[in-house]
């Protein structure tokens, strides 16, 4: 499985429940994910230890991870950031262009799990603007 969200053992509040959730949970109470998402229960190491297991999933490794959309729009708010935009959102290029007088970008800090948030973000950019270069998150 190719996992394109990272980030493990995340912490953070909830905001929206699924259908099944119960009455254990409710909308602002905060949670944590840990490491480990599924052990097999059976082997012989899961009965001595199921941390060690070697057919565990784990978040952010072969599972989607914590850092999700929700997490990346908080902390970009919260540090300041007049605006967020996903580059899942099919409005984006529009959207930035029109904030900031259809001129582009002056930089992005692009941190997408995905290769195809590097490769959007220079057509979100002002002509000279900073171009940096590109990182993939591994
Ligand atoms: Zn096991």
């Amino acid at each position: 499985m190719d996992v394109h969200v990272p980030g493990h053992e995340g912490i953070g509040s909830i905001v929206k429940l699924g259908s099944g959730v119960g009455d254990r949970r409710r909308i602002g109470q905060r949670v944590g994910v840990k490491w480990i998402n599924e052990t097999c229960k059976t082997c012989d190491i899961c009965q001595k230890d199921e941390t060690l297991c070697p057919d565990q999933h784990n978040s952010g490794r072969d599972t989607p991870g914590t850092l999700q959309e929700e997490s990346k729009r908080r902390f970009c708010l919260d540090m300041g950031a007049s605006h967020f935009f996903s580059f899942t959102d099919p409005e984006i290029e529009q959207g930035i262009h029109a904030i900031t007088g259809h001129g582009g970008a002056h930089a992005i800090v692009c941190c997408a799990g995905a290769e195809a948030g590097y490769n959007q973000a220079p057509r979100l950019l002002r002509r000279g603007a900073i171009h940096l270069p590109h990182i993939k998150i591994c």
